[in-house]
């Protein structure tokens, strides 16, 4: 597709017309989705995409996966309750003994399930309230870069000051930095400077309620919590009194290589959140994770007309069951991840004029340049031009985000990165020739 084609789609878009100026990904990806399998979107217009972005998280199993999607038929054509409040429903009732079997039960986990509003911010928000009325006490400490999402409570916990501009009274939140690094100086420092914050606001009798973390930081820009540093931060909280939130909604459900990003550690949260691809075939649904004894609910008292949608109860089971009855899944997660790590290593090590560097593990990766921030949009852009949908992280947009279906074949990811490669290799030869002639007007 050429640039004149993408302009003319932009123009007589409705959603370029009518929809209000803070739509965002149409901005990125300025083409009009029709169709989609797999791995694969087609526009109206019939060009093929490789999805490296996956929903933002929430595809995980790819479009319109057959086995979810027969589910989904069949229980469409049977008349199955689509809409029921929170009313018990068969579908429900399923969702709740699949997750219990399939993932809490095989890890020796012990949650009650809290279905609230339908996306990943309803549940950090249930997540707040329940850690206030535990403790009685207001604050969440949450850490630099962290995302969270876009309401009242959720946004304070949210780092990034773009989503607060013009917005008074949303910087009440406590964020201290989150150690992305392996140093083993660097990660106790931290843990002391925290439990030093914990102990202090403790004798002020002015603890917070809970710490929400995120063990890698999607929106952030793929930030790895260290499993040491996240097992000594449980130990703090547990210590303290004060709640562990996981915010697991983009790395959960087996975005890592494990059901839940965390497992490696062998920490108990308090609450765990989920959302994005709990719903299996991309509908919303959110997740709150509670322990029994969090469980401080009065009836109703935290409600919603959308905390029972069945079709994504329905597509969930069928995701669960098909995908992690057993670790035939995660295993194949893993071993594709190592074949993404060489293909990522090739783009750092074969581009040098754009010092590329990148970090991640399962089916989550950041690739950066040393060389110039800016640089990991012009790839996201030149990708999109041939045929790659990949995004940007980070709070410079500096980081290119890997988030393939955690489904897509192995040449489904080769064709993604024969796509980066041909990218980079433009930019680097074009970086090499500006720095040869930089080095020569230097020189003159
Ligand atoms: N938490 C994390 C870690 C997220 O990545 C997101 C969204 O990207 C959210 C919360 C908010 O979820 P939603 O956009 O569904 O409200």
């Amino acid at each position: 597709m050429t640039g004149n084609d993408m302009q003319e789609i932009k123009a007589n878009d409705p959603a370029h017309r009518l929809e209000s100026n803070v739509r965002s990904y149409v901005r990125s990806f300025p083409f009009v989705a029709k169709t989609a399998s797999g791995s694969t979107i087609t526009s109206a217009d019939g060009v093929e995409y490789i999805d490296f972005l996956a929903g933002a998280g929430a595809l995980n199993y790819g479009h319109n996966n057959p086995v979810i999607q027969q589910a989904l038929l069949d229980y469409v054509s049977g008349d199955g309750i689509a809409h029921s409040l929170d009313f018990a429903t068969v579908a429900k009732n399923e969702f709740i003994e699949t997750f219990d079997s399939a993932v809490l039960q095989p890890r020796g986990m012990d949650y009650r399930f809290q279905f609230c509003g339908p996306t990943g911010t309803n549940a950090v928000e249930a997540a707040i309230k329940i850690a206030r009325k535990v403790t009685g006490r207001r604050d969440i400490f949450g850490f630099t870069h962290g995302f969270h999402g876009m309401t009242t409570g959720s946004l304070e916990l949210t780092d990034n000051p773009y989503y607060k501009e013009g917005l008074p009274g949303f910087d009440q939140c406590t964020h201290g930095p989150l150690p992305f690094c392996t140093d083993e100086s660097t990660l106790e420092a931290s843990i002391s400077s925290i439990a030093d914050t914990l102990q202090r606001r403790s004798q002020n009798d002015d603890a917070p309620a809970a710490i929400i973390v995120e063990p890698i930081q999607g929106e952030g820009g793929i930030n790895i919590a260290p499993m040491g540093w996240l097992r000594a931060l449980d130990t703090l909280c547990k210590q303290f009194g004060v709640l562990l939130i996981v915010d697991d909604i983009q790395m959960g459900c087996g975005r890592t290589g494990d059901f839940f990003s965390f497992e490696k550690a062998g920490i108990d949260p308090d609450v765990i959140v989920l959302s994005k691809s709990i719903g299996g075939y991309g509908l919303p649904m959110a997740l709150v994770l509670l322990k029994p004894q969090h469980d401080v609910w009065k009836p109703g008292q935290h409600n919603g007309t959308f905390r029972g949608n069945n079709l994504a109860f329905v597509a969930a089971t069928k995701a669960l069951a098909h995908f992690w009855q057993d670790t035939d899944f995660a295993d194949e997660i893993r071993a594709k991840a190592e074949h993404i790590e060489e293909r990522l290593q090739s783009l750092a090590s074969d581009y040098s004029a754009l010092d590329l560097f990148y970090r991640g593990k399962g089916f989550v990766w950041g690739l950066e340049s040393r060389r110039e921030p800016a640089i990991a949009g012009m790839i996201q852009k030149m990708s999109f031009e041939r045929g790659l949908i990949i995004e940007t992280c980070g709070r410079s947009d500096q980081v290119l985000k890997f988030l393939a279906p955690l489904t897509s074949s192995l040449k489904e990811i080769d064709r993604g990165f024969e796509i980066l490669t041909d990218v980079c290799d433009m930019l680097d030869a074009q970086y090499a020739l500006d720095g040869a002639r930089a080095r020569k007007a230097a020189s003159a």
